[in-house]
């Protein structure tokens, strides 16, 4: 009888307080390829898909469409001055879906599904973006 196989270490280390500090300090905004071919704007360890662990690290564009959001109107402590805005869920260019949110979306038909957006480097916290390219100013 043989003892079961043990997960190994990832080989290329990325931990998530890089991936903070990285965003945070350094506005870098970065994902993570699988060899299977999976794109994640998350951090993790290992590929949700195929559950691979040397997961490629690389820096995305920031630039992607919505796919979905909603309009907030009673803010978390942090969006109080920015209320309302909009809460937005984004495909990116090089695969892969990010969470954020949209100051300047005041109400629902300010922004359609598929419109263009770009991320922002902000102070503020979570992922910031804004309209990008023929969408823009709508
Ligand atoms: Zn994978």
């Amino acid at each position: 009888m043989t003892a079961p196989e043990l997960p190994t270490e990832p080989s290329a280390a990325h931990t998530i307080g890089e991936y903070q500090h990285g965003y945070e300090e350094e506005s870098r905004l970065r994902g993570f390829r699988s060899g299977c071919g999976f794109v994640t704007a998350t951090w993790g360890l290992r590929c949700p898909r195929c559950g691979q662990l040397d997961l490629e690290e690389f820096a995305l564009s920031g630039k992607g469409h919505v796919v979905a959001f909603t309009v907030q109107t009673v803010p978390a402590d942090e969006f109080v001055n920015d209320a309302p805005y909009a809460y937005v869920l984004v495909e990116l260019e090089e695969g892969g879906r990010i969470s954020g949110w949209m100051p300047a979306i005041r109400a629902v038909t300010d922004l359609a599904i598929g419109d263009r957006v770009r991320w922002v480097p902000s102070y503020k916290p979570g992922v910031q973006f804004e309209k990008d390219g023929a969408g823009a100013g709508r």
